[in-house]
């Protein structure tokens, strides 16, 4: 009996290592066999055009009254004079006052348009003390085979060789296929309301529907994804939504001397704790799943082993993910107390306590099914829980098949050298989300290559962009108007 039941275990065994060896070696590549093209020449005017663009200190702030509407007006009169053709041949159209619509009509007028997005604002530098630049963070200085400064990478890079590329075009007479827009906001690191917003009703309020849109967003990582040397360009094709809950509480007042069993403050302590200790659930959404799809087939055979049976290795997968606050929120709905307010003296007993919990939503999941998690994890009905500023829901996600996305990988592949190109999930916020009616395509990648250490300067301090990387990202461009006229 028990031999019979050893071989019966034998047996299964030897099957459950057959199927999963035959779906590892099944697993076949996803990447487009592209050519790398011959480099073309791109002139050092771009790069000094770039220094020039971020000289400007085109700084958005949370409170509304530092915005210095002067420096946004000197930026614009900055493009119109630096990119001429764009200025005089595109049509114009200056948004809300400050941001930027270009429309580039294509010589085929029956396919769907194409929108590049950028923002013109950056986020302040050099206001505390403790950052330690080693360039002013306006001096857009060029040195050692860099340009440095604020803005240099996000998200100058975008604005400045898209105008580049267009001007290079329009000087030589080229035209691309597909109408495209150029959108730049002027307020994209406060949240887009008063320029992307404002455009993408413009665009919806003309009956536009764009076959895609390209954003910010993603790079092209190097060592970032794990097993993988050869650089990955993330393309992303959705980003997490976006909520914050207050939850507060009143309760009658007293005095310190005298204080009741509970109070507002122990009441509301007690229910952030118990949000913390009651995570949401960790999972491999749709957008993640197309990333396994896509690195996956490319990685050292273990690798490549658990993720082609994700049936049986979900859980170790996920675990590894797990591991690191960043991974985390590629899994999983994020919990963030930000904001805790009670209390204005030692011996008086506050009658209001309020907290602010953010939360970045996984695509799958929504406003209402986090709002319902959190009730649920409290469960104290004496917590009032409203939703505070902003909200949105997840991206819807756009397509990897669509002509948009083959478009972008193609253009990664004929200028970045043995790159790959996989789909993935944002978990910050673009001026993407704004677009959803425009298009239901919108993608968020920059061709610009990244190293974990450049990843700080993003928002940090030394923010900097390769003079060699700058060019390539108008190569990138150049292809990508021409690739994206192809159906
Ligand atoms: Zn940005």
């Amino acid at each position: 009996m028990l031999k019979k039941l050893l071989k019966l275990l034998l047996l299964l065994l030897l099957l459950l290592l057959s199927i999963v060896l035959f779906n590892t070696f099944t697993y076949k590549s996803k990447q487009l066999d592209v050519q790398l093209l011959p480099e073309e020449a791109v002139s050092d005017e771009a790069v000094q055009h770039l220094s020039e663009a971020v000289q400007i200190k085109t700084v958005s702030y949370d409170d509304a009254s530092r915005f210095d509407s002067a420096s946004f007006t000197k930026f614009l009169s900055y493009l119109s004079e630096t990119y001429p053709l764009c200025d005089s041949l595109l049509e114009k159209t200056l948004v809300n006052g400050f941001s930027l619509l270009y429309k580039w009509t294509g010589s085929d007028p029956s396919l769907s348009p194409v929108i590049l997005l950028g923002h013109m604002d950056v986020v302040p530098a050099g206001d505390d003390p403790n950052e330690k630049w080693t360039h002013p963070p306006f001096s857009g200085k060029i040195e050692n085979g860099f340009v440095w400064g604020r803005g240099s990478l996000d998200d100058k890079v975008n604005v400045i060789g898209i105008l580049e590329t267009a001007e290079q075009f329009l000087k030589e007479g080229k035209k691309p296929k597909r109408t495209v827009y150029f959108a730049f906001g002027h307020d994209e690191e406060i949240g887009g309301r008063a320029g992307a917003v404002k455009i993408a009703e413009l665009l919806e309020s003309q009956k536009v529907k764009a076959e895609f849109l390209l954003d910010e967003g993603l790079l092209i990582t190097r060592g970032i994804v794990p097993g993988i040397q050869r650089p990955v360009a993330l393309i992303g094709i959705t980003e997490k939504g976006y909520l914050s809950l207050e939850l507060s509480i009143e309760m009658e007042g007293g005095h310190s001397s005298m204080p009741p069993k509970e109070t507002p403050v122990g009441i509301l302590s007690a229910a952030v704790s118990k949000l913390e200790k009651d995570p949401f659930n960790p999972r491999i959404s749709a957008p993640v799943q197309e990333f396994l799809a896509h690195v996956g087939p490319e990685m050292p055979f273990f690798s490549k082993m658990a993720f082609a049976n994700q049936w049986l290795f979900s859980g170790v997968i996920i675990g590894k993910y797990q591991k690191t606050e960043a991974g985390s929120a590629i899994v999983q709905t994020t919990t963030a107390p930000t904001i805790f307010k009670s209390g204005v003296k030692d011996n008086v007993l506050p009658m209001r306590a309020s907290a602010v919990v953010n939360f970045r939503i996984l695509p799958g999941e929504s406003i209402s099914s986090v709002t319902e998690h959190v009730k649920k994890a409290i469960g104290d009905e004496r917590v009032k829980i409203s939703v505070y500023g902003h909200s949105n829901e997840p991206s819807p996600v756009s397509d990897v098949n669509s002509p948009g996305f083959i478009a972008i990988r193609k253009s990664v592949g004929e200028v970045f050298d043995s790159t790959i190109t996989a789909p993935s999930l944002v978990v910050g916020a673009t001026d993407a989300r704004h677009y959803t009616k425009v298009t239901s395509n919108a993608f968020r990648f920059v061709p610009v290559i990244a190293l974990p250490e450049d990843l700080k300067r993003l928002h940090g301090t030394n923010e900097r962009i390769s003079i060699e990387n700058f060019k390539d990202c108008i190569r990138f461009y150049r292809r990508l108007l021409i690739n994206c006229g192809e159906k």
